[in-house]
């Protein structure tokens, strides 16, 4: 098989017949550069695939590159279906990934499925090609410590602890969010590999590998008032129940173990991982079996923190509605981040909003970020968020930035930049994009729609409107995807744009009115 490299492309020179093609080529470059496992072209949340196979693949990057701008290309869950004439304002690809129907979408089915190279996964940023590593969701992070310090801790986390798990491809921002928002972090990862990458990506700063390791790195450091992150080698089943026992009470409870998935993402206590890997090949439900019983040991040590006083929060993985089907009844007695938190951000149409320097220079980010800086020099969120990340957030991959702008101030950037291009300010275009956490953007019972307060928790008109709505608005990506209902069950709608060097506006925002 031939040897493949992950690597970005840099500089202006054109593979594809225009930039609208060779953006979209260069965003799928680098969500396998930034990838947990790119050989498996896995690139984060366990199954989080960009495309459905090899074969899918090469076959993606050849048509980007011989593709004209009235042409439109189909992806149907990872897998180029056809070319098909469109016109010069339509979309380059549409896509759909893993949508399956009602009574069907289940976490069984999907795999029979997955198997036989009918669908494939692609997570939430992984199958649109806008995942920018860690940084994707760091902002989120912070921005719910940030609130969760305003209404319980005086505005203030230092020398409180934060207590949680997984440092995967989204659960690696936590380290770095927590010690932003001045906390003292632990975070607890069943793969040394995981807590290497973290610390040598620069979101993580210590590995321990015992609890009484960790614990000493936590007394230092709540001690000093210092921020400062962790990361502990075990399994969260086995490590949060001794942490309890020990009478410790963390002032913050979370978690971002790959629970929504049971066989290829949460990993059982008690088992080695070769020992994992066996049986999921061989007896894959008594592997989910045995995930089950962690994860109700796992919740239960979370709803015996929360018990104790510890703010204890679900951070969209699902590992409530495992520990519920486990036989702890009051798993929901665990708030969703979403509607404890973010939802008055959602109200008013702010979310997070990322762009990426297509040129990899890094000069390009720091420009925006000079210009936001100024530009919104009377919002505080935005000024705080910039300053620290400029200071703080690594580049993984293409340089790229995040930040939670309402669709006013979308449009105002978008226009800067565009300008920017056009006036040789950048050293090349620059692709935006906007994600399923975004006002109407995602349906999902148990992250997004959680309590709604007129009852429309379950209803999926939302993102398919929110998508119908971007592909008239000149996007140049466009996806629908769906959790396959039972796996991951949700139902989200999600957006990229490049900046063209033409002055001509081209934003894919929408104004609400
Ligand atoms: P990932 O698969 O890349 O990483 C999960 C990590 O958890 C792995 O490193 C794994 O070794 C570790 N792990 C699994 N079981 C463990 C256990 N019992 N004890 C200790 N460590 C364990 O996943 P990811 O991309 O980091 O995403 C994590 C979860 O967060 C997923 O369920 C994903 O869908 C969800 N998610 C939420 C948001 C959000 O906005 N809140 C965003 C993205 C992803």
């Amino acid at each position: 098989m031939t040897k493949r490299h992950f690597d970005v492309t840099s500089g202006n020179t054109l593979r594809c017949r225009g930039w609208r093609q060779e953006g979209l080529l260069r965003l799928l470059e680098n969500v396998l550069s930034v990838a947990e496992d790119p050989e498996n072209l896995v690139v984060y949340a366990a199954l989080g695939k960009a495309a459905r196979d090899w074969p899918s693949h090469d076959v993606i990057v050849q048509t980007l590159k011989t593709m004209r701008d009235d042409e439109t290309l189909i992806v149907q869950s990872g897998k180029p279906i056809g070319v098909v004439r469109t016109h010069e304002r339509a979309l380059i690809v549409v896509m759909a990934n893993c949508n399956m129907i009602g009574q069907w979408a289940k976490a069984e089915e999907f795999y029979q499925l997955e198997k036989k190279g009918l669908i494939c996964w692609g997570g939430l940023t992984a199958g649109d090609w806008q995942y920018i590593g860690s940084q994707g969701v760091i902002q989120g992070t912070y921005e719910i410590f940030r609130c969760i310090a305003e209404r319980h801790f005086s505005s203030n986390l230092s020398g409180k602890l934060i207590l949680t798990s997984g440092l995967g491809g989204m659960g690696g921002a936590q380290p770095l969010a927590g010690r932003l928002a001045g906390a003292v972090i632990l975070c607890v990862e069943m793969d040394g590999a995981r807590i290497n990458k973290r610390i040598e990506a620069g979101y993580l700063q210590h590995r321990a590998e015992t609890l009484d390791e960790a614990l000493k790195l936590v007394a230092d450091a709540q001690r000093a008032g210092n921020g400062c992150s962790i990361g502990l080698l075990g399994n969260s089943a086995d490590i949060l129940p001794e942490i309890h026992a020990r009478g410790i009470v963390p002032a913050i409870v979370t978690d971002q173990t790959s629970a929504h998935d049971l066989v290829y993402g949460y990993l059982p206590a008690g088992l080695s991982a070769a020992e994992i890997q066996a049986l999921r090949e061989s007896e894959p439900e008594k592997l989910a079996a045995l995930s089950m019983k962690s994860i109700a040991r796992h919740v239960q040590a979370m709803l015996d923190f929360q018990s104790a006083g510890s703010i204890v929060f679900d951070n969209g993985n699902l590992i409530r509605t495992q520990a519920k089907k486990a036989g702890i009844g009051n798993a929901f007695d665990i708030p969703i981040f979403t509607e404890a938190y973010l939802r008055p951000l959602f109200a008013r149409a702010i979310g997070p909003f990322r762009w990426i320097a297509l040129s990899n220079d890094e000069n390009d980010i720091r420009r925006i970020d000079d210009y936001l800086l100024e530009t919104f020099s009377d919002n505080p969120s935005v000024v705080n968020w910039i300053t620290l990340a400029r200071a703080h957030v690594p580049f993984e991959g293409l340089p790229a930035r995040i930040a939670w702008l309402g669709h006013d101030a979308r449009t105002q950037v978008g226009l800067a930049v565009n300008g920017m291009v056009r006036d040789g300010i950048l050293a090349g275009p620059v692709a935006f994009t906007r994600d399923h956490l975004d006002a109407g953007a995602m349906a999902h019972p148990n992250i997004m729609t959680e309590n709604m307060k007129d009852g429309s928790d379950a209803i999926a008109d939302w993102p398919l409107l929110n998508a119908m709505l971007a592909c008239s608005s000149q996007a140049d990506l466009v996806a629908i995807h769906s959790g396959g209902g039972g796996y991951a069950g949700y139902m989200t709608s999600e957006v990229s744009q490049s900046s063209p060097t033409a002055p001509a506006m081209r934003m894919s925002v929408c104004k609400l009115r």
